[in-house]
């Protein structure tokens, strides 16, 4: 099986397309939104653009698989050092503040002599500027290696004070969910310190129910789509929720959570309850972490191109830098 994000086993795909209004962006004018689930590391720098476009000022890409296994600890060092280096240099050049989860993601903890070698890396990335939590860790094919580095992981965002990002299984859902819940519970976790992501309206209650934080991911082709967000959020209220786009190298869209809110625009729901939903909820979730300053990204990042990482652009030959005029003033 293939955990992409955009899979789910009980998931009927719904009519594409036609659920997302195509002038959606005047719907959501002067927005700001806040993407707590996004690997930009899999994305174009088109992507980056028009998620500036629709108005995302702040994300978080969680530390997670690449689609296929990595062979070396050296590869897990490189991918996190890009995490918190390279990615988050890109997005800048954008104007995008760009956070991120460090862990160890459930598919990898299967192979256990290379995930107890990850496990003496991660308290080095941890503790890193910009880490706002533990993340992606859980449950994918609910086996006992996945368990075991489950619960050491929990172990660590404790030691660290950090929120956690629970990857709830996309097979056996409904039980995957209770048990990621009820071990971190066992381990002494604050569930408000713990954001269970990927539910669905099977889990939602349960999850609201016992404190924790409740994100859903908009899947471009199945049935948790915009709609039924929609609905989500007029059942339950704002309070807790979040959504993402958990757009990777999988069918995905990166738009996902500014197209959600046009689409809540539409149907009615209070500009509160969006903002919550979209913005407001992720960060006060994550800050917890004290490694997330609203400020950074209250007023428009100044934006210089000609910036460089390492020694590297994001420019190829011949380009033009942008430079934003007030960057200008100050060099
Ligand atoms: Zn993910």
């Amino acid at each position: 099986m293939n955990p992409s994000h955009a899979q789910d086993e009980h998931e009927v795909p719904a009519q594409p397309v036609a659920e997302t209004p195509v002038d959606y962006m005047a719907h959501i004018k002067g927005m700001r939104f806040f993407d707590p689930h996004i690997h930009m590391t899999s994305r174009t720098t088109d992507d980056y653009q028009a998620m500036a476009d629709a108005g995302i000022v702040a994300l978080i890409e969680p530390a997670f698989w690449l689609g296929q296994p990595r062979t070396g600890l050296a590869t897990f060092k490189d991918y996190y050092a890009s995490l918190v280096g390279w990615e988050r240099f890109r997005s800048s050049q954008f104007g995008i503040k760009h956070y991120c989860t460090i862990g160890l993601n459930s598919r990898e903890a299967n192979n256990e002599a290379l995930a107890e070698e990850v496990m003496e890396l991660l308290p080095l990335f941890a503790y890193k500027e910009g880490v706002v939590g533990i993340g992606e860790i859980g449950f994918d094919d609910q086996t006992a290696a996945e368990e075991k580095f489950y619960r050491a992981q929990l172990e660590l965002a404790k030691e660290a004070n950090l929120p956690v990002q629970i990857h709830t299984p996309h097979r056996n859902k409904k039980e995957g969910t209770e048990r990621s819940m009820a071990i971190a519970l066992e381990h002494g976790l604050d569930p408000g310190m713990v954001i269970v992501d990927h539910n669905n309206e099977e889990t939602v209650k349960s999850v609201l129910d016992r404190g924790f934080w409740a994100a859903f991911t908009i899947y471009p082709f199945t049935k948790m789509g915009n709609e039924r967000m929609v609905e989500v959020v007029r059942q339950y209220g704002p309070g807790r929720i979040m959504v993402n786009s958990a757009a990777d190298w999988g069918i995905s869209d990166p738009l996902a959570v500014p197209k959600t809110a046009a689409l809540m625009v539409m149907r009615g729901i209070s500009p509160d309850a969006i903002r919550l939903v979209t913005y407001q909820n992720a960060i006060d979730a994550f800050a917890q972490s004290g490694q997330i300053n609203e400020a950074d990204f209250a007023t428009p990042m100044l934006i210089d191109q000609s910036e460089k990482f390492n020694g590297n652009t994001i420019l190829r030959g011949g380009q033009q830098p942008r430079r934003d005029a007030s960057s200008l003033l100050i060099k």
